[in-house]
C-alpha cells in the first residue's frame, strides 16, 4: 500500500527551480533512499513532503499517514548543534505538532519520550545538555525525537553526515532495525553504498535527469553504475 506518492513535483525558490518534475512512490514498510549531489534538491524535496515548501506544480498525496505523523530528522546545521536544552527536552519536543510555539506536554507525551529514549539507549544521558554530546549521540537524540512524532514514517535528511565510520555503521543498523520493526523510512544520503545496502528503492536526484526504481534497475542505469564505482559513463 502506498503511503506517499509524488507526481511530477516541481519546487522553486523565487522562480529558481530546486526540484524538477520528480515522481516516486513510498509504500508502507519500505526503505527509500534519496541520493544525489549537493544542491540537487534533496532537502527541498524533504521540505515539500513535510508541507514546509509548496510545489509550484505536481502533486504530493498522502494515504494513511498525515504530514503531522512524519517523524523528521533535519539536516544538521552548526546552530542546531549548539542547541541549549537537555536531551529529554529535545526528545520531548518531538511530541509537539510542528509549528507549536508554547509547549504543553501531558503524561502520555512524557511516557512516549521515555520509551523512545530507552529504545535508542540514551536514557542514561537524558539530563545532559544536548550541545555537550558527541555527534553520534546528538543524532540518536534527534532520532528519538523524530520517533515521538510517528509510529509510521521517518524522514531522515543526511542522518550520518560528519560521523565517523563506526558510529555511522551503528546508526545505519539502528535505522535498519526501526525499518524491520515496521516503520517506513525515507533517508537522504550522500552515501550510495549504504543506500544500496539498506534501501529497497532508490530516488536519484540530479539537475538534468532523475531515477526512481528498484536497486536492480538502478544498477542497470549509467548513473547507477558510475555511482557504484564502475567505469561506465565516466
Ligand atoms: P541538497 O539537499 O540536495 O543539497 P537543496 O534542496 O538544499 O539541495 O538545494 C537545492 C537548490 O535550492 C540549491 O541550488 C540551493 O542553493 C537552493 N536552495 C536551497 N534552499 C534555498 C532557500 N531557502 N532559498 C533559496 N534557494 C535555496
Ligand atoms: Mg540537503
Amino acid at each position: 500500500m502506498a503511503l506517499i506518492t509524488c507526481k511530477n513535483v516541481t519546487i522553486k525558490y523565487d522562480g529558481q527551480t530546486a526540484v524538477e518534475n520528480i515522481s516516486f512512490t513510498v509504500n508502507e514498510g519500505e526503505y527509500l533512499c534519496i541520493v544525489g549531489e549537493n544542491g540537487s534538491g534533496k532537502s527541498t524535496l524533504v521540505k515539500g513532503l513535510l508541507g514546509l515548501k509548496k510545489p509550484v506544480s505536481g502533486k504530493i498525496a498522502y494515504y494513511g499517514v498525515s504530514q503531522n505523523e512524519i517523524g523528521y530528522l533535519p539536516q544538521q546545521t552548526t546552530a542546531q548543534k549548539d542547541f541549549p536544552a537537555s536531551v529529554s527536552e529535545v526528545v520531548l519536543s518531538g511530541c509537539l505538532s510542528r509549528g507549536v510555539v508554547f509547549p504543553f506536554y501531558n503524561k502520555k507525551d512524557r511516557k512516549r519520550a521515555e520509551d523512545n529514549m530507552a529504545r535508542l539507549e540514551i536514557s542514561h544521558i537524558q539530563k545532559k545538555c544536548y550541545r555537550e554530546l558527541s555527534g553520534g549521540q546528538q543524532q540518536r537524540v534527534l532520532l528519538a525525537r523524530a520517533l515521538c512524532a510517528t509510529e509510521k514514517l521517518l524522514l531522515l535528511d543526511e542522518p550520518v553526515a560528519g560521523l565517523d565510520p563506526v558510529i555511522t555503521a551503528e546508526l545505519y543498523t539502528l535505522i535498519d532495525d526501526l525499518n524491520k520493526s515496521g516503520i517506513t523510512i525515507i533517508m537522504v544520503s550522500h552515501d550510495i553504498h549504504s543506500a544500496m545496502q539498506y534501501g529497497d528503492r532508490i530516488l536519484h536526484m540530479a539537475m538534468r535527469s532523475a531515477f526512481f526504481g528498484t536497486k536492480k534497475d538502478y544498477l542497470n542505469t549509467q548513473i547507477g553504475r558510475r555511482m557504484m564505482g564502475g567505469a561506465d559513463g565516466v
